[in-house]
């Protein structure tokens, strides 16, 4: 596995890999690797001849009080779990590289980044659409894979190659969860034993609303109050939001008719996590 700070370097290398008929995929990370990341990478390797995973954490999606330089970094941890995964090369740029002095260029997917996260973390999307286009300008993947963990990003992502006639094709991969539930992010790290304990109450409650849409229930105000009263059993998780959207605009829907996106952000009361949640009911993403 080769690994590639700088972004010259990345360009040229994969530059050589397509001239030479091999397909390149691209898997961006924020490191602190986990078992979610490497099915991820699964997925690309089995896409394209050449799997690449960016690890960067990524200044401009944080806002000022949010965890930034806390935010786990373990790179020879994560060198290591990608190596023994099959990636061939790990790009690990500097944020000197990635935002030269004088960087004054954003990309704003407008609308879809005004709900949901967009809400309490202004910066998330314009930063993450950014980062993103930026690496595919330097990668040039064939294919880049997203979990359907962030599936506003994904769909901001979608929206962004879209809008901006992008040939890159976009591959999705579902959330990857512990046994007890909870959806494996690099900030449970974060989190106390107690609200380790009361945290896969989130995709219980969400498991609660496709069983009640499974035996039949439409309404997204009755599904919200079950997961609401899903959640009111720990003391230690405070809802940020529970939104019933559909998948396009990220409006919320009064009555489930198709495909629609139950999703859930969730602060901590110990240790001031925010960890996010979502299900797909009546179609995919
Ligand atoms: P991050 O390092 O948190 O920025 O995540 C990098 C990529 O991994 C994103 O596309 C995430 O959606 C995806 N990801 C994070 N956690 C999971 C998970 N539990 N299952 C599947 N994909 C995930």
């Amino acid at each position: 596995m080769k690994i590639v700070k700088s972004s010259a370097e990345m360009k040229n290398l994969s530059l050589t890999y397509q001239t030479s008929g091999r397909t390149v995929s691209l898997v961006p990370t924020m490191g602190a690797l986990h078992k979610g990341h490497l099915s991820l990478l699964k997925l690309a390797r089995e896409n394209s001849d050449i799997s690449v995973m960016s690890i960067f954490v990524n200044p401009t999606q944080f806002g000022p009080n949010e965890d930034f330089q806390k935010y786990p970094r373990v790179f020879q941890q994560d060198c290591d779990l990608a190596e023994d995964a099959g990636c061939d090369i790990i790009f690990a740029p500097s944020v000197e590289d990635m935002y030269p002095p004088h960087y004054s260029t954003y990309v704003s997917v407008e609308k879809i980044t005004e709900c949901l996260c967009g809400i309490s973390r202004p910066n998330l999307f314009r930063g993450a659409a950014t980062v993103v286009l930026k690496l595919l300008n330097i990668v040039n993947p064939q294919i880049a894979v997203f979990g359907q963990k962030d599936a506003q990003q994904l769909l901001v992502i979608r929206r962004m190659v879209r809008d901006l006639n992008l040939s890159v094709k976009i591959e999705s991969a579902p959330i990857f969860r512990e046994e007890s539930g909870l959806a494996l992010s690099s900030r449970n790290s974060y989190l106390t034993i107690a609200e380790k304990k009361d945290a896969p109450l989130i995709y219980k409650s969400l498991k609660k609303a496709e069983l009640l849409y499974n035996q039949g229930e439409r309404g997204a105000a009755i599904i919200n109050q079950a997961i609401a009263e899903e959640l009111g059993q720990s003391s230690l998780l405070k809802p940020e939001y529970i939104n019933v959207v559909d998948p396009v605009e990220l409006k919320p829907v009064d009555i489930l008719q198709s495909t629609v996106l139950i999703a859930i952000a969730c602060w901590t009361l110990e240790s001031g996590t925010r960890l996010i949640d979502n299900i797909v009911l009546g179609g995919s993403l």
